[in-house]
């Protein structure tokens, strides 16, 4: 028996057998030259790579078939058909034998840049298909290199999901009725891997750097994502703790569930709204009966990474319609796509730039791509006539960037008003304030904002240099740094001076440890997994704005993360708040 210690990253306690998914990435890609009489075997060998590859996916075919929904079954029927593309296979072989490079070098070659020229384009159903490009290829070039290819919508025993690292993509396409819990040597809390764990509810531990060193592929493991522990064959005593655990969880759940109706309302009576984040449109449908009042977040790139056929406006309108139609009169705050960073489409993409974090993503990919914005603005618009939208743009760095982003809306806007579509004449538009240069100008940007939300997740990645996914930093990613709440400040005071709300979507906002902070700073609406409003209406309930004015205050003041944590901690145990 072994224990090892993560992140805690999504709660719950779970026992079961590991699946160990082994790394999934292209190792270097081998590169070589080759004399002309080689040539004509290295053809030959391509062609037994394809072949393989195709009897590979008729064999997931006739399995999907029997097993998945209609939407996968396609997905397998056009990978298929792009193996059999005659002028395709007839392209990689001449430039084998033309420019004499090996088999592996120039399938990888030719992918990327069908890729980027896909990326690149203005049509979305381009696009979509870079995914698959991206599959199919790697199937081939794992045939090349001989690597067995698993996927996790192939998983079929309940299983404990172990990997080194998953990306927000990956965990979308597993089938999520059999991972019980989720382990990985990689990953901090605000990672989107993360957070996509606590929306399906699934426990999880993560950057545990060793976990798929020390875990062999079916052994007993427990996972308790509360304290991040993950027990390598554990004993009986242990077994019988996680038993108790998981009885002590679920009455603590029922206990949180039971206070839905009360308001957020501190005991010197203000009242604060408490919404959730959802990051598919089912999650929707159980957010109430946390008490949300509402959607404050909707990451809506997830529709476009989920498997299956991407965003399209019809697609779009109806996932923004179920959603406004489970919120009634709620707000529903939909965030235009923030794809890019670490939400990218499967592992190709992130290899086409260096820097992921500070390239092309959310709204900068958003505004480089206008057909593809409008489209999303369009299917948003539309669907306005079914609930209370309202509009949120993520990753502004700069005045233009909300100006452009406002006037690709009004286009949209006389788009719909052509096409005779009919849409709400109210809807907010909104600011995310998640990079440092959109906090210092807070004052600017809430003149063209009807209100902000702050992303915090990000905005600590960026004002304290440390990567959100990378467990080696974490430590460093400390929401009660100095630092971050004079930008915290200096957000919701501009905000509060040109009368718009100040929001947070951020995970720091579902963080119950530093509620009393956020209120002191002034902050009107947090919003958060649904499973953490409970815990977060609690702690409002048992507070006082005043004095949580003073504390706030003083850790303004603070020197440093470590000294605002203790100062912190004190406050809370004299008010016997956990
Ligand atoms: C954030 O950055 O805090 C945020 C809410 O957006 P995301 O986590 O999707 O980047
Ligand atoms: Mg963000």
């Amino acid at each position: 028996m072994k224990t090892i210690t993560g992140i805690p990253a999504s709660p719950g306690v779970a026992i079961g057998s590991a699946f160990l998914y082994v790394d999934n990435d292209v190792p270097e890609i081998p590169r070589y030259n080759m004399i002309r009489e080689l040539a004509g075997s290295e053809i030959l060998r391509l062609r037994a790579a394809i072949n393989e590859a195709e009897e590979e996916l008729r064999a997931i075919l006739d399995r999907s078939k029997k097993e998945m929904s209609g939407e996968h079954t396609a997905i397998f029927e056009a990978h298929i058909m792009m193996l059999e593309d005659a002028d395709f296979i007839r392209q990689l072989e001449k430039r084998i034998s033309d420019e004499l490079q090996n088999a592996e070098w120039v399938v990888w070659d030719m992918a990327r840049e069908l890729m980027g020229k896909m990326m690149a384009s203005p049509d979305p159903v381009f696009r979509d298909r870079v995914v698959d490009i991206n599959d199919v290829s790697k199937r081939v070039l794992y045939r090349l290199l001989s690597i067995k290819k698993i996927s996790l919508a192939d998983i079929k025993n309940d299983c404990i999901l172990v990997a080194h690292d998953l990306l927000p993509s990956e965990v979308m396409m597993m089938n999520r009725g059999c991972v019980k819990a989720i382990v990985m040597d990689m990953g901090g809390g605000t990672s989107h891997t993360a957070i996509l764990a606590r929306a399906f509810n699934i426990p999880a531990a993560l950057g545990l750097s060793t976990a798929t060193t020390e875990i062999a592929g079916g052994d007993t493991i427990a996972v308790d994502g509360n304290s991040g522990e993950v027990t390598i064959n554990p004993d009986k005593t242990v077994l019988s703790k996680y038993q108790k655990a998981t009885v002590i969880y679920l009455k603590k759940r029922n206990e949180f569930l039971r206070m839905r109706d009360l308001p957020a309302e501190t005991v010197d009576g203000r009242r604060f709204t408490l919404k959730a984040n959802i990051e598919i449109p089912e999650e929707a449908e159980s957010a109430a009966d946390y008490g949300a009042q509402g959607i404050g977040l909707y990451r809506s790139e997830f529709l476009f990474l989920a498997p299956g056929k991407a965003a399209e406006e019809e697609v779009q309108f109806e996932a923004y319609r179920r959603v406004l139609t489970a919120m009634g009169d709620f707000p529903v705050t939909i965030r235009t796509v923030d794809i890019g960073g670490d939400k990218v489409l499967a592992d190709f993409q992130a290899t086409l730039e260096k820097n992921p974090l500070l390239g092309w993503r959310a709204i900068r990919f958003s505004l480089a791509l206008p057909d593809l914005f409008k489209t999303q603005l369009r299917a948003i618009l539309r669907a306005s006539m079914y609930g209370n939208v309202r509009i949120m743009f993520p990753l502004i760095s700069g005045f233009e960037e909300l100006e452009q982003a406002r006037l690709l809306l009004d286009e949209a806007r006389e788009e719909c008003r052509k096409k005779g579509q009919v849409f709400s004449d109210h809807i907010a538009v909104g600011t995310m304030i998640e990079v440092p240069s959109a906090a210092m100008i807070a004052d600017i940007l809430a003149g063209r904002s009807d209100f902000f939300s702050i992303g915090t997740n990000d905005l600590i990645q960026y004002s304290l240099a440390v990567d959100r996914g990378n467990e080696r930093v974490n430590y460093l990613a400390q929401p009660v740094h100095p630092a971050v709440l004079r930008f915290l400040k200096k957000t919701i005071d501009a905000a509060h001076e040109k009368g718009i709300v100040a929001a947070m979507c951020g995970e720091m906002a579902g963080d119950p440890g530093v509620t009393a902070v956020l209120m002191g700073l002034g902050l009107d609406e947090f919003s958060m997994a649904a499973q953490s409003i409970p815990a977060v209406k609690k702690i409002i309930r048992k507070l006082n704005r005043e004095d949580c004015g003073l504390l706030a205050g003083e850790l303004l003041k603070g020197r440093s993360a470590s000294e605002n944590n203790e100062t912190l901690q004190k406050w809370m145990a004299k008010r016997r708040l956990p």
